[in-house]
């Protein structure tokens, strides 16, 4: 959804409460601390108080933002979604917190905060498991040279704090979903775990490069190792379309941190994938439809 459009259909607090409470309660109110239907919404004008209910039979008073990820704001929601969707549905480019500070009028720190609880909540929101064609591959992100890593020990060559980069290994199914995590190691064992969380190993094959990290995973499923000087096919052994979502990665990611820190990689890394794997998709309607059904 565009901008002009969110600012057309939510242009009040009211009216932005009211499409949560139709994504959270179907029309049918209910109290999030003991479940009971009888409740009632008060009356209020202020605009924090908005939306409140009570309840008939534990008193307590709660809003359709309880217990998701704006509870407890005091950022007219609007705002929200603004950010929501300048954040996810321009999918080619990152949006950095000074930007969103600028587009919606909020100072550049609170922008920030509400970048982050937007990260946090895609944050294993996807219960991916990959199966079929998948294709595995690591990469160093952040610090500044790809020298400081040393791929035959599958370590980083930490030169003093936060120089390493971090090691990151993802896997995708062709047409599919990626998922693409932050390892402590690009170690046999280590690698083998990862693959084995996401990928349906026994009905998939996978493919991979030839560095030796694989051959752990190579000896619980199918596996091939693709060879540089083969003719490159579309549908052959190659990993170009996890390539392609690291340059993804890669490209959002330089442009917009110029001091960039590496505590926050795995949120980065959720957001990049939150976006891949719903490219196609309302992701807008998607985003708040998950977080108003208790998953956020
Ligand atoms: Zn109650």
């Amino acid at each position: 959804m565009d901008l002009i459009k969110i600012m057309e259909t939510f242009p009040t607090q009211e009216d932005c409460i009211a499409y949560l409470e139709r994504l959270r309660w179907h029309g049918s109110p209910e109290c999030p601390q003991c479940e009971s239907p009888h409740v009632r919404r008060r009356t209020e004008q202020a605009i924090g108080r908005i939306g409140r209910y009570n309840c008939h039979d534990c008193r307590s008073s709660f809003k359709v933002t309880h217990g998701t990820l704006f509870h407890g704001t005091k950022i007219p929601l609007q705002k929200w979604f603004l950010a929501i969707s300048l954040m996810e549905t321009n999918a080619k480019k990152r949006l950095s917190s000074c930007q969103l500070s600028r587009d919606i009028g909020l100072p550049q720190k609170a922008c920030w905060r509400m970048m982050m609880a937007i990260r946090v909540s895609e944050m294993g929101k996807d219960n991916v498991l990959l199966q079929g064609i998948v294709e595995a591959d690591e990469t160093y992100i952040g610090g500044k040279r790809k020298k400081d890593y040393d791929k035959e020990e599958g370590e980083p060559r930490k030169r003093g704090r936060g120089t390493a980069k971090d090691v990151v290994l993802g896997v995708v199914a062709r047409g599919g979903k990626v998922v693409a995590e932050r390892l402590e190691n690009a170690k046999g064992s280590t690698i083998a775990e990862f693959i084995k969380k996401f990928v349906k190993t026994e009905d998939s094959e996978l493919y991979t490069d030839q560095y030796r990290g694989y051959s752990e995973i190579g000896k619980q499923m199918k596996h091939e190792t693709m060879n540089r000087s083969q003719k490159w096919e579309p549908g052959g052994i190659h990993t170009n379309t996890m390539e392609g979502f690291w340059s993804f990665v890669k490209r959002a990611w330089y442009g917009s941190h110029h001091h960039y820190s590496t505590a926050y990689t795995p949120l980065y890394l959720a957001e990049t994938c939150y976006k891949y794997n719903y490219r196609d998709e309302n992701i807008f309607a998607k985003f708040l439809t998950e977080g108003m059904s208790g998953e956020m």
